[in-house]
């Protein structure tokens, strides 16, 4: 059967704010998903703890609503005991940049075929707009006493240098544009983080839909802040991924796109290599994972033997 945007919808009740960019990457995440024609019962979408965590519920497909900073390694879990389900990882700001961060980078390491999707609004939306991350060093949203003492994180470059093998940024509002950057992340075999700004019109009152949408003065005039990288010549991709030399200078070329200070926020995808993944590394050393995913291996024969040698298995984990 063929899949429509509609079939990936569920009738839960959605309580997130009016007006909220939450329901522009629910929204783009359902049209990537039937562009892809993803089964619903071979898709499983995590969440960690916040606004964005409700996702999930909002998705028809398996979803797990997981704890606070730790929707990685539930996904991680899954993705490797069953490398045939697409996994995608939804999130907010604070929950994988600030308590779950530590997974974030170890899971670039391990380069894991997975897509994360982080949902950016500078706050803690869920528990009334405090600074999150990725909120600018003096920034004073509404609901903060005094501005924000800390500098903010840069996660593509965290991202970058943590070994993720595509990075990309979209924007709530650019529906169409983000549902294409989506499609691109879970296309792409490896693990890829996509950050996405996303007001908060509840809590964040500096990073509005407005702002986004205001045009800035640079050298060539007055132009849209939100910059697309198609604008510009561009191109993250390694297209020889022996090449070390290649390698580094899109590595630098991509470390040098997401850190370089001015008026226009770039969007698009700024870096993708393909190399193999965490599942590749693990069949070299239990072959059979190549032609069966350990969940679907019989743990039991008839009689109630065991079938599956667990212990090789768990050295197979060994670091
Ligand atoms: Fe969206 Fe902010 Fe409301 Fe949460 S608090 S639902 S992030 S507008
Ligand atoms: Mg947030």
């Amino acid at each position: 059967m063929a899949y429509s945007v509609s079939d990936y919808k569920t009738d839960a009740h959605n309580d997130w704010c009016p007006g909220c960019g939450d329901f522009g990457i629910l929204n783009a995440v359902q049209m990537a998903f039937a562009e892809m024609q993803l089964e619903p019962h071979n898709t499983m979408v995590f969440s960690g703890i916040g606004c964005s965590g409700k996702t999930p519920h909002f998705v028809k497909a398996f979803g797990v609503h997981t704890l606070h900073g730790r929707s990685v390694p539930f996904a991680s879990g899954a993705k490797i005991a069953n490398p045939d389900l697409e996994v995608v990882v939804v999130g907010g700001d604070g929950d994988g940049y600030g308590i779950g961060v530590g997974h974030l980078v170890n899971s670039g390491r391990r380069n894991l075929d997975l897509a994360y999707v982080v949902f950016n609004n500078a706050v803690y939306g869920l528990t009334k707009g405090q600074a999150a991350p990725t909120l600018p060093r003096g920034a004073q949203p509404k609901s903060l006493p005094l501005p924000n003492i800390n500098d903010a994180i840069n996660p593509l470059a965290l991202a970058l240098t943590a070994g993720f093998t595509w990075i990309g940024r979209g924007y709530a509002y650019d529906v169409k544009g983000l549902r294409g950057l989506i499609v691109r992340a879970i296309r792409h075999r490896g693990a890829a983080l996509l950050d996405v700004l996303q007001p908060c019109p509840t809590y964040n009152d500096i990073h509005t839909k407005e702002f986004w949408g205001e045009k800035v003065q640079t050298e060539r005039g007055e132009l849209p802040r939100i910059l697309r990288l198609g604008e510009e010549e561009y191109d993250g991709r390694v297209s020889d991924p022996g090449d070390i030399a290649e390698i580094a200078t899109k590595r630098q070329q991509a470390f040098e796109r997401v850190t370089r200070i001015e008026e226009r926020t770039p969007i698009g995808v700024f870096f993708e290599i393909d190399l193999p993944t965490f599942t590749d590394r693990l069949a070299g050393r239990l072959p059979g994972m190549k032609e069966q995913a350990l969940a679907k291996m019989p743990i039991a024969g008839a009689e109630g033997a065991p079938a599956a040698d667990i212990g090789h298995i768990v050295e197979g984990f060994a670091v």
